[in-house]
């Protein structure tokens, strides 16, 4: 028995009336192929999204089963450079009708309010889920390379190993610092509240 090969899509909408009206374990599968989907900011995407989306009649209504790759363009939180960011997105999910089939009424949702839904014409919106899981998936302090060193924090080159300023080496327009040397502790005047003596100064 072959099995039938995934149709490659383009959009992330998915009508799905005639999948509802089968009996349970029923199946399509979608290849997705170079799909770009917009994103909340500041989320971009660096490369279009590919993978396959499977879904499955249940006795309730749809099980959706996704493996997708992604990839964001971020910027490494160490050295600030431009980068990709790849992500395996792994989506499962219960999907409900909105509607009944064959009359068309509205379903009661609001004994589920927190299930995703069928739109009202049975077409499954897998941006939106895809969306969220983009969302859960990037990085919180994305890196060009785990062992990123950051940028120097004196002239903000890359701090690679050996980096380093020695003193001769300084800027000219920062040299006059050089010659600050800290007051003399015997220049400076003791404040001391009034009522209490002043302490004795000790001399050399
Ligand atoms: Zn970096
Ligand atoms: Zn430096």
């Amino acid at each position: 028995m072959s099995r039938r090969r995934p149709r490659p899509v383009e959009i992330l909408t998915f009508p799905l009336a005639g999948l509802l009206a089968e009996g349970p374990g029923s199946q399509r599968a979608f290849r997705i192929a170079a799909v770009v989907i917009p994103l909340d900011e500041p989320l971009e995407l660096a490369e279009p999204i590919e993978g396959v989306l499977r879904v499955s009649r249940t006795n309730r209504g749809l099980l959706v089963d996704a493996r997708l790759q992604a990839s964001l363009r971020e910027v490494c939180s160490r050295c600030l450079a431009e980068i990709e960011v790849r992500l395996e997105l792994e989506i499962s999910e219960e999907v409900l009708p909105s509607v009944d089939l064959l009359t068309g009424l509205p379903l009661d949702t609001t004994s589920e309010p927190d299930v995703e839904r069928l739109t009202t014409g049975h077409e499954l919106d897998f941006g939106r889920l895809v969306r969220a899981a983009i969302a859960l998936a990037e990085p919180i302090a994305p890196l060009c390379r785990p062992d990123c060193p950051g940028l120097c924090p004196v002239c903000g080159a890359l701090a690679v190993a050996g980096h380093g300023h020695p003193d001769e080496a300084v800027d000219p327009r920062l040299a006059p610092l050089l010659d600050w040397q800290p007051v003399d502790a015997e220049a400076v005047t003791d404040y001391t509240p009034p009522d209490r003596p002043a302490p004795a100064r000790r001399r050399r």
